[in-house]
């Protein structure tokens, strides 16, 4: 999944249980759970950094208006949301050695688990996950009311 599509999702359920005990292991196990479902993925390069930039401007509104609306719990709101996006941090040593030119280094057991669930990774994906950020989004909204 996008990275706002993980952050929204992982301030929801902080939102929903604002307990950093319950909300931040939720989140982190949210990663795989949406990773799991269908959701955007191309072998297009120019179309992945197309939706890859887009999904960074959008994780940068989403931490701006949380920093500067500051809803209740929005600490633990941001926290969550980052918890939630943070396992797919493990692909960048690889991403930063292709782009220097270095061959990949062999996945180990947590990145082959986190790659196999991925099944459902396709170009047409986004129709899934706009609708799921609109609907998360205002889930989202209407907790913190
Ligand atoms: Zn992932």
């Amino acid at each position: 999944m996008t990275a706002i599509n993980h952050a929204v999702f992982g301030a929801v359920i902080a939102a929903a249980i604002p307990h950093p005990y319950v909300a931040l292991p939720l989140a982190l196990v949210s990663h795989f759970l949406l990773d799991s479902l269908p959701h955007f993925g191309t072998t297009s390069l120019n179309e992945f950094l197309k939706v890859f930039f887009g999904d960074g401007i959008l994780i940068l509104v989403f931490f701006t208006i949380l920093f500067v609306k500051q809803p209740i719990h929005w600490q633990l709101l941001a926290i969550s949301a980052f918890v939630a996006m943070s396992p797919d941090l493990m692909w960048m040593p690889n991403a930063l050695r292709v782009a220097k030119g270095i061959p990949r280094k062999k996945l180990n057991g947590i990145m082959k688990f986190h790659k196999n669930i991925q099944w459902g990774e396709r170009p047409w994906g986004l129709a899934i996950e706009i609708p799921w950020l609109i609907v998360f989004s205002y889930i989202l909204v209407s907790i913190e009311r």
